[in-house]
């Protein structure tokens, strides 16, 4: 298993420019992830949260600034930073199989072992009877469980998810949750997890970073920790049941500053 590289983030500025003018959504974000960390990004929404996974990802060039991994410039998408959006983004034509291989397909990597890959992923989520099922016959977890099968199939270092379980029953995205985290630290990647949800920030993550409202700028960061399991982030649900839990969650939302209403 590589052990992966860090990301870096230095003084990170995004302008969107409009016919009806120009947004600074991102303003001088500077971060770092190391191999194997798993980092949340919380912020008011439209504070420029998927803006900065974009940057990371290759896709979005930052107007300012720069974001390295393991020293060199990200300038486009790279099969070693994988990206979960949202949405699932399956296509209702292709089967469970083919969509697990697409990123794969677009990378023009080895058909054989992304084959190999994709199978041995998707059994392991529990799909292995679904190879050649199409995506409406699935559940909502189980779609989701197929793009995370696709998002690792070409072996990135760094996966990005963009508030990944928002489309989700509460039930699914707690049990989801739990088996995503598990499957990430057992694969032994770093981890950007944008999402507006506290609790999964705290739960999934060691660290948050909290970004104020547009133009996001960093506000605060918070390490998590947990007494009596030093050094090992325990599973999301068992945080749920700590003391540090409610503290960590009422920081954060004093934070988050949200006046309801304005
Ligand atoms: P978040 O994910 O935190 O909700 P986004 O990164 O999507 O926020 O957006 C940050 C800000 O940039 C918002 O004000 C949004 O309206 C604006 N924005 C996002 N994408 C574009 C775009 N393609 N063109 C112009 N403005 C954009
Ligand atoms: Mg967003």
């Amino acid at each position: 298993m590589s052990a992966g590289e860090p990301i870096v983030l230095n003084e990170v500025s995004l302008r969107y420019f409009t016919p009806q003018g120009e947004t600074l959504a991102l303003d001088r974000v500077s971060l770092g992830v190391e191999p194997g960390e798993f980092v949340s990004i919380v912020g008011p929404s439209g504070c420029g949260k998927s803006t900065l996974l974009s940057i990371i990802a290759g896709i979005l060039p930052a107007s300012s600034g720069t974001v390295t991994l393991g020293g060199q410039p990200i300038r486009r998408p790279s099969p070693r930073i994988g990206y979960m959006l949202q949405q699932d983004y399956l296509f209702e034509w292709r089967n469970i199989l083919d969509n697990a291989l697409l990123g794969a397909q677009i990378q023009k990597l080895d058909r054989a072992r992304a084959q190999d890959r994709a199978v041995f992923l998707l059994e392991k989520y529990g799909l292995g009877a679904f190879l050649t099922h199409y995506p409406r016959e699935l559940s909502g977890g189980m779609r989701q469980r197929v793009a995370l099968a696709r998002t690792l199939v070409t072996e990135p270092d760094v996966v990005l998810l963009d508030e990944p379980f928002s489309a989700l029953d509460s039930q699914t995205r707690l049990a989801l949750a739990d088996e995503v985290v598990g499957i990430l630290r057992e694969e032994k990647k770093s981890v950007i997890l944008v999402t507006h949800d506290l609790g999964e920030a705290i739960t999934m993550t060691n660290r948050a970073i909290v970004l104020s409202k547009r133009p996001g700028h960093i506000k605060a960061e918070h390490t998590f920790t947990f007494a009596g399991y030093a050094g090992n982030h325990p599973a999301p649900f068992t945080v749920r049941t700590l003391p540090e839990y409610n503290d960590y969650f009422t920081s954060l939302w004093q934070e988050l500053d949200i006046h309801i209403g304005h």
